[in-house]
């Protein structure tokens, strides 16, 4: 008996140390790809570029969520949705009961869109910018997506309204997106708000915790 124990305390070992290589290879894979991000000179958005904004989570989210561009905090900051769209954001966590240090929160741009500040990403910068998007996907593989907003939507689902989507999980490739407005949008426009609220209601415990 002691035997068989032994046995399975060596394998169980053995399980431990490969997913401790594992998740040490996402790492190093994350961090190069910061790297590579910070050093970025591929659209114009690195000139007035205070900080780039990578996104941040853990390595093993099972959810991301992807929003447009950082704005003028998040720029000052390197973090994403730390301004007041990243306050909004955090209260609709809350109405889901998503925790947010669970997750993996990025945009589909990088760098802060200027000038003038915060204006909308142009198409030639999006594309640009999606191979890091494509990258981080790759290496934290997360099996369910919120997309905010018609730029994350239209990266995944081009020539779609957003409208026939918001509020509903679609299916692509394997993966899951819940589709809804970008909380910048719920700021200005409390109607768009209240939506948002009725959205992340529905996305309630996506993840136990
Ligand atoms: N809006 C975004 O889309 N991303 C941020 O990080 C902040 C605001
Ligand atoms: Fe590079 Fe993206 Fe920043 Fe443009 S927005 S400079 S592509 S990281």
């Amino acid at each position: 008996m002691k035997h068989a124990n032994d046995i399975m305390s060596k394998k169980e070992k053995l399980k431990k140390l490969i997913l401790r290589q594992n998740s040490g290879l996402i790492l190093r894979k994350l961090e190069a790809l910061n790297r590579e991000i910070r050093n970025c000179k591929k659209c114009p958005l690195w000139k007035l570029r205070k900080d780039t904004v990578p996104g941040e989570g853990p390595i093993n989210a099972k959810i991301m969520v992807i929003g447009m561009a950082p704005g003028r905090i998040e720029d000052k900051t390197g973090r994403p949705f730390i301004g007041p769209a990243g306050k909004l954001l955090d209260q609709l966590f809350k109405i889901a009961e998503i925790k947010r240090e669970k997750i993996f929160i990025t945009s589909s741009l990088k760098c802060l869109p200027q000038p003038p500040i915060n204006r909308k990403p142009k198409k030639e910068e999006i594309k640009a910018c999606l191979p890091y998007l494509e990258k981080q996907i790759e290496i934290i593989n997360p099996q369910k997506f919120i997309l905010l907003g018609e730029i994350a939507f239209s990266t995944f689902f081009p020539k779609k309204e957003l409208s026939s989507f918001r509020g509903k999980w679609v299916k692509k490739d394997g993966k899951k997106f819940f589709i809804t407005y970008h909380p910048a949008a719920g700021l200005r426009f409390p109607k768009i708000k209240k939506t948002l609220e009725k959205d992340f209601k529905k996305i309630r415990r996506i993840i136990s915790f």
